[in-house]
């Protein structure tokens, strides 16, 4: 990854296509990525939270590489905001 590409690109998640393995949280060499599950309502319903921290980010892309659903993307800054 150049330096021109750690500025202009971050990652985000698409949590439909996430399974929970955490590997990405594990894997992140700058602890960006945080892995929630968030249980709501009466029956506990399932609600999956990944969120990758733009300012921490470097977009190495080992999250990208690692993640067994290809639920991690990298997109231009720009588009993040
Ligand atoms: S691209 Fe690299 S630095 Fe960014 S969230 Fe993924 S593993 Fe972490
Ligand atoms: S590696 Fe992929 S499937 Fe596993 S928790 Fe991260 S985003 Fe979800």
């Amino acid at each position: 990854m150049k330096v021109k590409d750690i500025i202009n690109y971050t990652c985000y998640v698409e949590t439909e296509q996430c399974i929970l393995c955490e590997i990405c949280e594990e894997i992140c060499p700058n602890n960006s990525v945080f892995v929630e599950r968030i249980h709501q309502g009466l029956v506990g319903d399932l609600v999956i939270d990944v969120t990758i921290d733009p300012i921490f980010c470097d977009a190495c892309g080992d999250c990208i590489r690692i993640c067994p659903t290809n639920a991690i993307k990298m997109r231009r800054r720009e588009e993040w905001e």
